[in-house]
């Protein structure tokens, strides 16, 4: 197993130690070269390791099938803790897992994860274009998403990729502003930061705020 896979893997340590553990896991994968393969002996030495899960990060991302995130990170069990929703909107649930992570188990990094072709951003604009609304639960989801289409501008040739951006800039300032999230953040305790996952390369980048 490689050392550098758990530099940042430990109770209190840096939001900048986990995003860098964060990232070169998914150098690991991009390079076809993981070493965490998801084998029942990994889960067990996780469960047995101590009475307590000791996450070093908690990653917010799509329901997307082709965007699984332990695996894009080359993460083992025990190591981050996984959050998704379609288009990574937030409600109160999303939102108290994320509070029960940073305050209860210590993590100091929160990553909010977008894609490319994202088919929940998509349907914001789809209904947005239409004026149409879908019904349900789903609603909820198109409301979440839709201000970040507007202010993308709906003509806009690169609407959609260009919404993306903007929703996971606003997933991350809402993030930073909870109520239970404001302090460890501006005491630099906890980052939440926002990244990008291209669906081709496998790539993470990450986005600047703004
Ligand atoms: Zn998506």
């Amino acid at each position: 197993m490689s050392g550098a896979s758990g530099q940042g893997r430990q109770a209190g340590g840096t939001p900048r130690a986990a995003l860098a553990d964060l990232l070169a896991g998914n150098r690991r994968f991009v390079s076809g070269q993981p070493v965490h393969g998801h084998d029942v002996t990994e889960a067990a030495a996780a469960a047995a390791a101590s009475g307590d899960q000791q996450p070093y990060a908690v990653v917010l991302g799509c329901i997307d099938s082709r965007v699984p995130l332990e695996a894009i990170f080359d993460q083992t069990f025990g190591a981050i803790c996984v959050i998704r929703t379609g288009g990574h909107v937030l409600d109160r649930a999303v939102r108290g897992s994320i509070e029960y992570v940073v305050g209860q188990l210590g993590v100091p990094l929160v990553l909010v994860l977008g894609h490319e072709r994202c088919g929940a951003v998509g349907a914001a604009l789809d209904a947005l274009r239409s004026g149409g609304r879908p019904g349900g639960s789903l609603a909820h989801l198109v409301d979440e998403i839709a201000p970040a289409v507007t202010e993308a501008g709906i003509d806009d040739p690169a609407v959609l990729p260009l919404a993306i951006r903007r929703h996971v800039r606003r997933t991350v300032h809402t993030l930073r502003e909870d109520a239970l999230l404001a302090g460890p953040v501006a005491a630099g305790r906890v980052a939440v930061v926002g990244g990008l996952y291209d669906l081709a390369t496998g790539e993470v980048a990450l986005l600047e705020a703004g």
